[in-house]
């Protein structure tokens, strides 16, 4: 089996034209139809990327070489893909989207029947096919179909709305701000909050794929057009998405940015209020608000290691509902088990409506955190031995090794020291109830991770 790799943690990414070339999309195409099989349908879209046409065309050339059907749905936002995958009970799709990469990315992401992104065998798999040329092209007879997949964006809509209460959201008059990131985030959320009743002002709303507003990633910092437009229309709330709208990031009323684990745990509260001891999923990489808010509210807390695919596969072997991540993912299982920017917003509509609280409000009675980042740098092939030697210091205090190493101490603060997938680093996250105390979480691990490194 090769060792090289077409998949990073969330799909194939890479350079327009550079890394990710026409010629290696319809190969990839062909790979994932080979994987696939003939005759199986499978749905495919793609965000606002100025190659997403081009893109589009080469995986329907590969997969219907290989004897798959294509259901070609266009513009779309990811999870409206997903759930059309399993709304017409096809056997996958494909999504063309980089998600929150800058525009000169694009990329591929495989989905299986069930909605979630194909799991890491899967991949390995695809890898095989496309690596060791065990590519299937089949005779001229039955080279598949492409046909139109028309609807898809409503039906993704009216689907989130049996979830939420529409006649209690309207009845609250909500003001939303949508910053859509001139990608796929304004063809169904805006319509969707307007049939919520809300009323809905768009920044960033024309699909544009030079992506003009700002980069597709929605990061506090990057987002000050958002907070100011909240503040200066009085609306209650305002959301971001990033390029492929999976992610969503909000703000309150008054134009406060919040990272995503604190939305995510206002979800959790009433979540759990609403269904006791239920299960709730998050890598720990996680703040420990999320722990927090879990046991305040008894649930069980299942930490899984870091990536969206592997919180939707734990909530599916788990049963469990609800799943989240710092940088803006919530799983509504019920809906579906994937991050879905869309369901969030509606969700979280529905908090404000129910509880009668402002977002505002509703964070405020978290408990805080502060958080300090820091990161050393350590070659790859000393990652796993620099592991091991700082676990074994620290195996006496509560720690987890699901990914990289966790250490939740006594007084409420936490950190986590992880390799990076992708550089020659290790990062230290490290949280606390006053700045001070994360501070010198990281400079004291910092040191202790020099020394042992010096010794390697
Ligand atoms: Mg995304």
């Amino acid at each position: 089996m090769s060792t090289r790799k077409l998949f990073g943690t969330n799909g194939i990414r890479g350079l327009v034209n550079v890394e990710l070339t026409p010629e290696m999309v319809i190969k990839v195409g062909a790979a994932v139809g080979t994987f696939f099989g003939k005759g199986k349908n499978l749905v495919l879209g793609f965000d606002a990327r100025t190659s997403g046409p081009m893109f589009a065309k080469a995986v329907i050339s590969g997969l219907t070489a290989s004897g798959c059907n294509v259901y070609f749905v266009g513009l779309a936002s990811t999870p409206a893909l997903q759930f059309a995958v399993k709304k017409h009970q096809l056997d996958g799709g494909i999504i063309i989207s980089a998600s929150h990469n800058p525009p000169e990315y694009n990329g591929i992401k495989v989905i299986w029947s069930d909605g979630i992104e194909t799991s890491h065998e899967q991949e390995t798999e695809i890898e095989n096919i496309y690596f060791n040329n065990k590519l299937v092209y089949v005779p001229w007879t039955q080279i598949g179909q492409k046909r139109e997949l028309p609807g898809v964006n409503d039906e993704y809509k009216v689907a989130i709305k049996a979830h939420v209460d529409p006649q209690k959201i309207a009845s609250k008059h909500f003001h939303v701000v949508v910053d859509a990131a001139n990608s796929v985030g304004g063809i169904t959320c805006p319509v969707l909050l307007r049939e919520l009743g809300c009323k809905v002002t768009t920044i960033n709303a024309n699909i544009d794929g030079t992506f003009p507003g700002r980069l597709p990633e929605p990061r506090p910092e990057s987002l000050g057009v958002l907070s100011k437009t909240v503040v200066a229309v009085g609306a209650d709330m305002g959301v971001a998405f990033d390029g492929d709208a999976d992610r969503s990031i909000f703000c309150d009323g008054q134009g406060t940015i919040y990272w995503g684990d604190k939305t995510f745990a206002v979800v959790i509260k009433q979540y759990l209020l609403k269904n006791p001891g239920a299960k709730i999923v998050t890598p720990v990489s996680s703040s420990t608000l999320i722990k927090d808010t879990v046991e305040a509210g008894r649930g069980e807390l299942i930490w899984t290691k870091v990536g969206s695919v592997t919180v939707s596969q734990t909530m599916k072997a788990e049963n469990a509902n609800l799943g989240g991540e710092e940088n803006g993912g919530v799983f509504y299982r019920p809906h579906q088990a994937v991050r879905d920017g869309a369901m969030t917003t509606a969700l979280l509509l529905n908090i404000m409506a129910d509880t009668e609280k402002s977002l505002t409000e509703l964070i405020a009675e978290q408990p805080q955190y502060f958080i300090e980042k820091g990161k050393i740098e350590c070659p790859d092939n000393k990652k796993e031995i620099l592991q091991q030697k700082i676990y074994e210091q620290v195996k006496t205090e509560h720690v987890s090794t699901i990914d990289g190493v966790k250490i939740w101490f006594s007084d409420g603060s936490a950190i986590l020291i992880r390799p990076s997938g992708t550089e020659p680093v290790f990062r230290l996250y490290a949280e606390a109830k006053d700045s001070d105390k994360a501070s010198k979480l990281v400079e004291s691990y910092t040191t202790k991770l020099k020394e042992i490194l010096s010794t390697l």
